[in-house]
């Protein structure tokens, strides 16, 4: 108590802290609150997520106003509805003992009348979220011309959620002479640039490193014919099993039908848009963050609301017109310090789009190639492997034992595995055994016929490898030149690469008895010969541009799915009806 008391809280503040059973401040807490009720400065602190920020500016804020005035002194902005509404109630306890306060939560998807009414009775702060804030003061509703503090927090988020426009015209309305302070947990690029166009010599508190978080994703290319892009959609989809995504595209009209085909052909999926009605979009939304849904297809505007962390994977289905957009999108991933991946399905057309955001985003891209059906297939099917390891005995099935035992008294376990992995493995191998290949060949054709083989390992993510890595590890091991090794794509439990065929035989022999921490390291020849020919020439070129920070850590097993798939048992036959015709 007496360590709050330090930072020159007064009594009814260390009351209230003693009933919610606070004892030390925490070390942003420490380290902000003094400043901010000592002087009247403009202050950046960045800290991670869950270090008790709220108190660290809600606790000066309170104190620093006039309560017994009913003007609005205070606003505080926020990224999202439910850190809105928490941190409302959060300053909300922090000034039980405080008589005649009034916070109001100012947030889209509730009645505007309601809370003009609740702000109308004299709020000295808001707490807002951005759209709805703009809202309100292009209607008159809320005046805040006289406020003395403001407050950007989950600054980071704002931004990548496309708020700077919002956050830009809500302080024009504000004076000149106010503190500003911002609170993130990274400091990207673009939040150096709005404390600079907002604040005046910020004091600076960092806790812990900068920085973190800041680039974690990874950002991809798939080069297809126009025509083909559903069907590249779903082969990344059934290529990263665990995938839980948001798919953006650019319409209602497509994010519906794309939604719908989806759902048609098996996936968890569903669409979120603004011709849905606000409670259809929270029924979407609950089900996305319970994981029922797998991959929301949604457009730019329904999607800035999602604050749904561990998303593995954004994939442009569409580019944005606005390049400004594909930062808002690819912000959807990589959160909270996990790594992620923004995939694009390009047209030729589209092509240079790529190297303008590239200039945008100061990042490079990763030309990836759509998985051939065979490279599917065999992921599927280690997926299926895990996920059968992994699998906890449901002992509910107990009593029906002897009678199954009985049905299958005839096989062998040998047997038995087989015909488990082949009910899985048909689907996706009736589906894909005559696929095509989707990727559109590129400009150029300097590819001189050179002989590829591409190989099966089964070591991956889980053994610390990422591709670069993995490629490093293979060249030293095989002695090979520096672009010998190439299209390695590392999974979680296993990999893929390419050599060209004159070193067969060496990797081949190499693997023959090699152990890795004592494990049995295998390498196959992938059944998937169909790209052989491709070379590997853009990997070779890419080579060097991807930045080692950024890891490229395949993240495809990551998150641990609670709900049971719900995909339909005949998923990939079950599109051949209408679809496969299109695609043939
Ligand atoms: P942040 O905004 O940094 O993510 P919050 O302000 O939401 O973090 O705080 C996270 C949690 O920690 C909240 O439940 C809050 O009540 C609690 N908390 C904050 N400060 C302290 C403290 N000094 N001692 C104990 N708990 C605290
Ligand atoms: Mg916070």
């Amino acid at each position: 108590m007496n360590a709050f008391k330090a930072l020159g809280l007064e009594e009814n503040f260390l009351k209230a802290i003693e009933d919610m059973g606070f004892t030390t401040p925490s070390p942003v807490q420490e380290k902000t609150i003094p400043i901010l009720l000592n002087e009247e400065t403009d202050l950046v602190s960045l800290a991670q997520t869950g270090t008790g920020k709220t108190a660290a500016f809600g606790f000066p804020m309170l104190q620093k106003i006039n309560i017994d005035s009913k003007t609005t002194q205070g606003l505080i902005l926020s990224p999202t509805r439910e850190l809105c509404l928490q941190i409302t109630n959060e300053l909300k306890n922090y000034g039980k003992y405080c008589k005649g306060l009034n916070v109001v939560a100012v947030y889209g998807g509730a009645s505007i009348t309601d809370q003009a009414r609740n702000i109308k009775k004299g709020a000295q702060i808001i707490v807002a979220t951005p759209g709805r804030m703009k809202d309100m003061i292009g209607r008159r509703m809320i005046d805040i011309s006289k406020i003395e503090y403001c407050v950007l927090d989950e600054a980071d988020e704002m931004l990548n959620m496309g708020f700077y426009e919002d956050i830009t015209e809500i302080l024009s309305h504000s004076p000149k002479d106010k503190s500003t302070w911002l609170f993130s947990a990274t400091m990207p690029k673009e939040v150096a640039t709005i404390a600079k166009k907002f604040m005046h010599t910020p004091v600076e508190i960092t806790i812990g490193g900068k920085n973190i978080g800041a680039s974690t994703v990874t950002h991809e290319y798939y080069l297809v014919n126009a025509r083909d892009r559903y069907q590249a959609l779903k082969r990344l989809a059934d290529a990263n099993p665990s995938i839980f995504s948001v798919v953006f595209c650019r319409t209602k009209r497509d994010t519906q039908k794309v939604a719908e085909l989806l759902i048609e052909d098996g996936y968890n999926a569903a669409a979120l848009h603004g011709d849905l009605s606000q409670n259809q979009r929270d029924l979407v939304m609950k089900s996305f963050r319970t994981r029922q849904i797998q991959m929301l297809v949604a457009t730019d505007v329904a999607a800035r609301g999602i604050d749904v962390d561990d998303i593995t994977h954004v994939i442009n289905y569409q580019l944005p017109d606005e390049i400004e957009t594909y930062t808002h999108r690819s912000g959807r991933t990589g959160r909270a310090g996990k790594t992620g991946v923004s995939m694009v399905i390009v047209s030729k057309s589209e092509q240079r789009k790529i190297h303008a955001i590239e200039k945008k985003i100061q990042k490079k891209f990763i030309k990836k190639e759509i998985p051939s059906g065979m490279e599917i297939c065999e992921v599927q099917l280690f997926h299926l492997a895990n996920k059968i390891k992994d699998t906890e005995i449901n002992h509910d099935i107990d009593p029906y034992l002897p009678s199954i035992n009985e049905v299958l008294q005839d096989f062998s376990k040998e047997e038995l595995i087989k015909k488990v992995f082949s009910v899985e493995f048909s689907r996706f191998y009736n589906y894909y055994k005559n696929a095509k290949d989707l990727n559109a060949a590129v400009g150029d054709t300097s590819e001189g016929s050179k002989d590829s083989v591409r190989y099966f390992i089964n070591i991956g993510g889980r053994d610390d490898f990422d591709w670069m890595s993995l490629k490093d590890f293979l060249r030293d091991l095989l002695q090979l030149g520096k672009d010998d090794v190439y299209k390695v794509d590392v999974k979680d439990n296993f990999s893929f690469f390419n050599t060209d065929t004159k070193h067969q035989d060496l990797v081949l022999t190499v693997f023959n008895d090699f152990k890795l921490d004592g494990r049995r390291v295998s390498v196959e020849i992938s059944k998937d010969t169909g790209r052989g020919k491709r070379g590997g020439r853009d990997r070779g070129r890419r080579r060097g541009d991807f930045s080692k920070k950024s890891g490229g850590k395949y993240q495809g097993d990551k998150p641990k799915f609670k709900g049971k798939s719900r995909r339909k048992n005949d998923r990939p036959t079950s599109g051949t009806g209408g679809r496969r015709r299109r695609r043939n």
